[in-house]
């Protein structure tokens, strides 16, 4: 039978010598897709910042796709595949800040699972919480790199499912129990204000405040998204900043005024809740991520509280600067037998905007910046049913 090389335009396949038969195509495309796997196994899939951005928004050009030879762990470290990448805001905030550096791989959280490892406590299979940053393997341990306070950690799936290790039983459930429960303390019949309602963070906080027995009032973006945090997350009222009496509507979902208000959003957000803060009202100054993209060089903190300073020392308002890295060692262990519980008892529930694949991971940073995300933004680089041979 005459058999000839295959003209195939995927160098892959060229460099390992493929050949077909004239009606072969099928083969071709069967021996392409070989290849592609034999390479993402072999390979390191990455997103490397390419500059650091000057201002606003990501662009296309901010990243970089990249493929790294797979690294092979030494004495105290291990090799692990990523399943779930959290996107977040403050991630932004390093690459416009230069604290990451154009040329290395994109920070990220992340959910992973052990391929290879030289640390007693960790084998083949085991599931981490640990920081490989946007790409498909990292190595975690001795000599790499740690994010302060993000420390690897095992997982046991049969408490939660994993991919919440970056959502509601990780670092954004925690924000949202040290900026509520720890900082403002949130007492029965008392309103809480919340912004960014239907986001990671923002659902958590909503949700908790109900369980405290607050009436809760939510602030979103879109119809569908005030719709969920009515349906869904239970809240008593839920208003747009889409709308443009957000100030009046606003107050009429307050009839008591606001008791805590939990900020992630700053701008005219804040300026509508400002006149409803009751005596000794109590904010977690979690973020401001309306005003992350600014281009006027000015501290948007310093900005809010000028705008709040009157309102602050008339009404007595105590403010919490949130960092949740400091609550890590003190309320981290606690948080999660206490989120764990309710997450198995169904007492509370989280959304999750799922983006599949590493090659997304761009498009789904903006999108959640931009807010058009709707709940906890997490990229599936690989999904976790799909086993790897070690
Ligand atoms: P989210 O999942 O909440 O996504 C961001 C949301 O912000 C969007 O979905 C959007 O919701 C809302 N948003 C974006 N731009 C605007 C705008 N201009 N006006 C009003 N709303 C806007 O993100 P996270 O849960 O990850 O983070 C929420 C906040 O918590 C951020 O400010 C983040 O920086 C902060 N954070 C702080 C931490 C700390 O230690 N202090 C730790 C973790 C997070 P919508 O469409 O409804 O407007």
């Amino acid at each position: 039978m005459h058999r000839r090389r295959a003209i195939v335009t995927d160098p892959g396949a060229e460099r390992y010598g493929l050949v077909t038969g004239p009606a072969g195509q099928q083969q071709v495309e069967l021996v392409r897709m070989e290849v592609r796997l034999f390479e993402a196994i072999l390979m390191n899939s990455q997103w490397l910042l390419a500059r650091t951005p000057e201002a606003g928004w990501p662009v296309e050009g901010d990243f970089r796709w990249h493929q790294a030879p797979l690294p092979s762990p030494g004495p105290g470290q291990m090799l692990t595949e990523t399943l779930y990448l959290s996107m977040d805001p403050y991630q932004w905030g390093r690459r416009r800040g230069g604290v990451e550096l154009p040329g290395e791989v994109c920070h990220g959280r992340t959910v992973s699972r052990v391929l290879a490892s030289q640390i007693a406590a960790y084998q083949p299979g085991d599931y981490v919480f640990n920081t490989n940053g946007w790409q498909s393997h990292g190595l975690t341990g001795e000599g790499i790199t740690e994010f302060g306070y993000m420390r690897p950690r095992k997982l046991d799936p049969q408490l939660a499912p994993i991919s919440t290790a970056i959502g509601i039983m990780g670092m954004l459930g925690l924000t949202a129990y040290a900026g509520l429960m720890v900082q403002c303390q949130p007492q029965p019949g008392e309103t809480v204000v919340v912004s960014a309602a239907s986001g990671g963070v923002g659902q958590v906080v909503a949700q908790l405040a109900k369980l405290a027995g607050c009436r809760v009032v939510g602030i979103a973006g879109a119809a569908s998204k005030v719709q969920f945090c009515l349906d869904e997350l239970g809240l008593d009222a839920c208003v747009s900043h889409l709308d443009e009496d957000l100030a009046g509507s606003l107050r009429a979902a307050c009839p008591d005024g606001c008791d805590v208000y939990f900020e992630s959003v700053g701008g005219r957000v804040f300026e509508a809740v400002l006149p409803l803060l009751n005596k000794q009202a109590r904010i977690t100054i979690c973020g401001m991520i309306s005003q992350y993209g600014n281009t006027d060089g000015k501290n948007a903190q310093d900005t809010w509280r000028a705008i709040g300073h009157d309102t602050f020392e008339r009404q007595q308002v105590e403010l919490h600067p949130l960092f949740v890295g400091n609550f890590v060692d003190s309320h981290q262990q606690p948080f999660l037998e206490l989120m764990g519980e309710h997450v198995r008892a169904g007492r509370v529930f989280y959304k999750e905007d799922r983006w599949q694949g590493l090659e997304q991971a761009p498009a789904a940073f903006s999108a959640m910046l931009e807010g058009r995300n709707f709940g906890k933004t997490i990229v599936v680089v690989k999904d976790e049913l799909l086993r790897t041979s070690s």
